[in-house]
C-alpha cells in the first residue's frame, strides 16, 4: 500500500504491502519495483472496472513524490448497461461493435439523436457519442433509470444473435431484449489516459522505481483507441521486464529504507481503527455524485470549482471516519476505507488538471471553451503533492515527430 524511499530519497527500497489474509504489514525490500495496478476511473457513479480498482498505484506515486500528467483525460465508454441502482452489472460494457454494426441509440421518445451532434451519428468517436447521450440525460429525456436505449431491432434478427451472442445473453440476464427489444445504457467511466510521469523505458523519477499500463501517463494523448490498453500493458510490460533485468544486474542495490516513511504509511492505514465506526459508503456515493455531475463527461468552472471545494470536505471526512475497533484479518470493509482514500486523493487530481485546461481536446470537454486552444502551444497538465496539499502546472509538448497540422504521409 505504498512505495517506501531509500534514506537517501532517491532511490526505492522496497513496498509495503498488507497480507489481506492476516491483516498484517510486510515490507519488501527490493533492487527494483514495477508500478502497474491499472489505474481504472471507479470514482464514478458508472464505471466499467472492477472494483479491486481504486487508482492506488497513482496514489501511491503521489504519496511518494512523483508527479501525475493528463490527470483530467478520462474516457467514458459511451454504452454502460443501465439495470437499476441494485445490481454490480450496472455500468459494465455492452460492446462498441453493436453500434458499429449498425446499432441505434434513442431518446425517451424514440427518437435518433447522435446525428444531431456528428455526421458519423453512432459511429463517432467514443467522446462525441458519450457527450451527446450525456447531454440527452441532463435534459431528463430518458428511460425509467435516467439512461438512453440502445436497439438493434431493426437489423437481421438472426445475425444480431448469432454475432453478438454474449451480449444477448447479457441483457437477457437483467431482463433486456438486445434481439428485438430496448437496453438502456449510459456512459460508463472506463479508462485513464493519465498517469505517472516515467521514461519510454518505465523509469520514473524515483531511481529503481518503474511503471507500466493504466498506471501510466501519456501513452494514449487525450484519447484512447479501443484495443489499445491491453496493447500499452502488453508493450510496456514488456519493456519494464527487461530494463528492470539490466538494472538489477548492473545498477540496483537494496538500499535501506526510510523508516519514518513506512511508520507514518503504517499509521495512516491504521487510522480507521481507531475511530468510531462512521459511513464510507455514505462519501463514497457523495464522491461518484460528484464526479459523475460535475467532473465527468461535461465539465465548466463553476462545476469544477463546486466540485473542488467538495472532494476537499470528502478528503478530511475520510480521515475522521473510522471502520471501529475490527479485527485486520480479511477485513473488506479496510480494505474499501483504504480504497475510497486513494479514490478521493485522485479525484482531486483529475477535478485540479481539469480546471488547469481551459479548452476542450479529446476526453476533455469544457462547455464554456468547446474547441482546442491553438495546438502549436499545446501543453500537458500536471499535478503533484506539495507540503500535503496539491499543485498543479503545465508542460510543453515536445513535438519531436510531427507538429500539428503537418503529416509523416506524403
Ligand atoms: C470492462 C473492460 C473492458 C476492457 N476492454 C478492453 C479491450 O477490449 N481492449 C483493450 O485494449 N483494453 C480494454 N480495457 C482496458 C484494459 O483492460 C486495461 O487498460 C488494462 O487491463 C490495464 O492493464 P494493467 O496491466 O495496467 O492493469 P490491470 O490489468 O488492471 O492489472 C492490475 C492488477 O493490479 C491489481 N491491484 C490494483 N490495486 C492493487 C493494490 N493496491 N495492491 C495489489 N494489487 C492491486 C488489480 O487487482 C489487477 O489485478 C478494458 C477495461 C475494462 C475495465
Amino acid at each position: 500500500m505504498a512505495l517506501i524511499p531509500a534514506q537517501d530519497g532517491e532511490r526505492i527500497s522496497g513496498a509495503l504491502i498488507i497480507d489481506m489474509r492476516s491483516g498484517q504489514f510486510r515490507f519488501v525490500q527490493a533492487k527494483a519495483v514495477l508500478l502497474a495496478t491499472g489505474g481504472g476511473p471507479t470514482m464514478y457513479r458508472y464505471h466499467t472496472p472492477s472494483g479491486d480498482k481504486a487508482c492506488d498505484g497513482m496514489a501511491m506515486g503521489l504519496r511518494a513524490g512523483l508527479t501525475l500528467r493528463d490527470m483530467e483525460m478520462v474516457q467514458f465508454h459511451p454504452t454502460g448497461l443501465l439495470a437499476g441502482s441494485g445490481t454490480r452489472i450496472t455500468g459494465t460494457i455492452i460492446e462498441e461493435g453493436l453500434r458499429g454494426a449498425g446499432g441505434h441509440l434513442l431518446d425517451a421518445d424514440g427518437r435518433r439523436f447522435v446525428h444531431e451532434y456528428d455526421d458519423r451519428g453512432e459511429r463517432a468517436t467514443r467522446d462525441v457519442v458519450s457527450r451527446a447521450m450525456f447531454e440527452q440525460m441532463r435534459r431528463g429525456n430518458t428511460g425509467p433509470n435516467g439512461g438512453v436505449f440502445l436497439t438493434m431491432r431493426h437489423l437481421d434478427a438472426e445475425v444480431v444473435r448469432r454475432q453478438f451472442k454474449g451480449m444477448v445473453e447479457r441483457c437477457l440476464d437483467v431482463g433486456f431484449d438486445l434481439v428485438s427489444g430496448l437496453v438502456e445504457v449510459t456512459p460508463t467511466a472506463h479508462y485513464m489516459m493519465g498517469g505517472l510521469e516515467f521514461e519510454p523505458d518505465c523509469q520514473t523519477t524515483l531511481r529503481g522505481l518503474f511503471a507500466a499500463g493504466e498506471d501510466t501517463g501519456g501513452v494514449h494523448g487525450a484519447n484512447r483507441l479501443g484495443g489499445n490498453g491491453v496493447a500499452n500493458s502488453t508493450v510496456f510490460g514488456g519493456i519494464a521486464g527487461q530494463r528492470i533485468a539490466g538494472w538489477v544486474k548492473h545498477e540496483g542495490a537494496l538500499a535501506p529504507p526510510d523508516t519514518a516513511a513506512i511508520d507514518s504509511a503504517v499509521a495512516r492505514c491504521l487510522s480507521p481503527f481507531a475511530r468510531p465506526a462512521g459511513d464510507p459508503a455514505g462519501i463514497r456515493e457523495r464522491l461518484y455524485s460528484i464526479m459523475w455531475d460535475d467532473v465527468g463527461i461535461m465539465r465548466n468552472r463553476s462545476g469544477l470549482e463546486k466540485a473542488r471545494a467538495a472532494l476537499e470536505e470528502l478528503a478530511v471526512e475520510i480521515e475522521h471516519t473510522g471502520i471501529g475497533p475490527a479485527t485486520r484479518e480479511f477485513n473488506l470493509g479496510w480494505h474499501d476505507w483504504l480504497n475510497l482514500d486513494s479514490q478521493i486523493l485522485i479525484s482531486r487530481a483529475i477535478t485540479l488538471a481539469a480546471l488547469n485546461r481551459g479548452d476542450s481536446r479529446g476526453a476533455h470537454f469544457r462547455e464554456e471553451h468547446p474547441h482546442s486552444g491553438p495546438l502549436d502551444h499545446s501543453a500537458y497538465t500536471r499535478v503533484h503533492l506539495q507540503d500535503g496539499r496539491l499543485a498543479a502546472s503545465t508542460k510543453a509538448v515536445a513535438f519531436t515527430r510531427v507538429r500539428p497540422g503537418a503529416s509523416l504521409l506524403n
